[in-house]
């Protein structure tokens, strides 16, 4: 199997561009974000834990994400490997990512890195909450405080990946989602194969 992790800030077009890379490799979309707001649609306990903090636009604890990635691991099998999109979102849940790869003989092969800077989050964001009605893009605190969250607790996972030799990054604007997506497969090309 194989291990690539989609990377950015908030709006940068991870769902957006997902389903492209996925193809290309054959691999599963896996979002912890998408899994996290079916919890809360659900109405389960984890759920319901999940909803007061991603409404503040907080992480949820390391623990809750590695364990829905640890079943999706153990349960997909009829792909070759995985797309991770919002995960991992904090150095604990790199190094527990590279433990748990490690334990069953695998490694992350590639981290795909959309940039944007926060003011186009915010613009995205903003039109995003008229379409989707998440109810974590409706506030510009909420979203301030999650960008607030990406550059403390995420953005330093760019430089553990540097360090571990495959990080890739490929500005996610300006222009059209497809010109987007011809420079992201564009840059995966190059660098990738
Ligand atoms: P994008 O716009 O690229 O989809 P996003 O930050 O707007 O990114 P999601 O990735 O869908 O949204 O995540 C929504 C929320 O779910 C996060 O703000 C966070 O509270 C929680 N969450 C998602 N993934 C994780 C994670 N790996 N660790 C902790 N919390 C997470
Ligand atoms: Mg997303």
């Amino acid at each position: 199997m194989r291990y690539f992790i989609l990377f950015g800030p908030p709006g940068a077009g991870k769902g957006t561009h997902a389903g492209a890379i996925a193809k290309k490799y054959n691999l599963r979309h896996i979002s912890t974000g998408e899994l996290l707001r079916a919890e809360i649609a659900a109405g389960t306990e984890l759920g319901l834990h999940a909803q007061s903090l991603i409404s503040a636009g907080s992480l949820v604890p390391d623990s809750v994400v590695e364990g829905m990635i640890e079943k999706a691991f153990d349960t997909i099998k009829d792909v070759d490997g995985f797309l991770l999109d919002g995960f991992p979102r904090t150095l604990g849940q790199a190094q527990d990512l590279d433990k748990i790869l490690e334990k069953r003989g695998e490694k992350v092969d590639a981290v795909i890195s959309i940039m944007i800077p926060d003011e186009v989050v915010h613009e995205r964001i903003k039109h995003r909450a008229t379409v989707e009605g998440r109810a974590d893009d409706a506030s510009d605190e909420v979203v301030s405080n999650r960008i607030k969250t990406y550059h403390n607790q995420t953005e330093p996972l760019i430089d553990y990946y540097k360090k571990a030799g495959n990080y890739h990054e490929a500005a996610g604007h300006p222009g059209t989602i497809e010109q987007n997506q011809a420079r992201i497969l564009a840059m995966i090309d190059k660098e990738i194969g």
